[in-house]
């Protein structure tokens, strides 16, 4: 992958994640500890400060190295989380992705370790709600459509509202987490969109 298409979906995953931090810590603050918007302001701030070095990378090591800086720079779940998935992501891409179905494997695996590194599965309101089905619909695609995927990742997203928190701080509301919106999964969208606009050229 060109350095410069690294640069973009940093610069872009940077910026969605900052005009949005207002509203991950919103939506935290009704079913966790509101500091969502504060963790990933935090994680993709240090990813950004370290762009020129991971954009030098090959793809699988630029993947890994980003997963790595969130892990190191964010202190709440979802730190260690978004760092599973970046850094199994990078380690099952191949050296030169060359089709959906290369993209598809290596998400898969980092959707897995998530789920490994969270001991949780889907319908549980979560990140998974938008990381499962967008995989799924990555796995079936035989060519990459972008209005599909950002409309998988918005009804994982929707689908959060009814559920009941099983896993982490939000599950500790039980039947109080119903009617909210995953703050996890809101972020999960975010950046999925993120990478959207970026292959769209935007
Ligand atoms: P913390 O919960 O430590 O305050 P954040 O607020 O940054 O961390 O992240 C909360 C989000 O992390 C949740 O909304 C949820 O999507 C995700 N999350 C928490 N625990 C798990 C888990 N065990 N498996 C998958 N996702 C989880
Ligand atoms: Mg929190």
């Amino acid at each position: 992958m060109e350095p410069e298409t690294i640069k973009a979906l940093i610069r872009r995953t940077h910026e969605v994640i900052l005009a949005h931090a207002e509203e991950l810590t919103d939506l935290d603050q009704a079913i966790g500890d509101g500091d969502h918007g504060i963790n990933m302001k935090r994680g993709f701030d240090a990813i950004a400060a370290a762009a020129d070095a991971i954009a030098e990378l090959p793809c699988g090591k630029a993947l890994e190295k980003a997963g790595m800086t969130l892990v190191m720079s964010v202190g709440g779940a979802s730190g260690p989380l978004y760092g599973s998935l970046l850094m199994a992501m990078g380690k099952a891409m191949p050296e030169a992705p060359d089709s959906v179905g290369d993209i598809a494997k290596a998400f898969q695996a980092g959707v897995e370790a998530v789920m490994k590194r969270g001991k949780s599965e889907g319908g549980e309101k979560t990140m998974l709600e938008v990381l499962l089905p967008v995989a799924t619909s990555l796995k079936d695609a035989g060519a990459l459509d972008i209005g599909v995927l950002r409309k998988t990742a918005d009804a994982g997203l929707a689908s959060t509202k009814d559920m009941k928190a099983t896993k982490g701080r939000a599950s500790f509301l039980g039947e109080r987490s119903i009617g909210h919106l995953d703050p996890g999964a809101r972020s999960s969208a975010l950046l999925i969109h993120a990478v959207c606009d970026v292959i769209e050229g935007k």
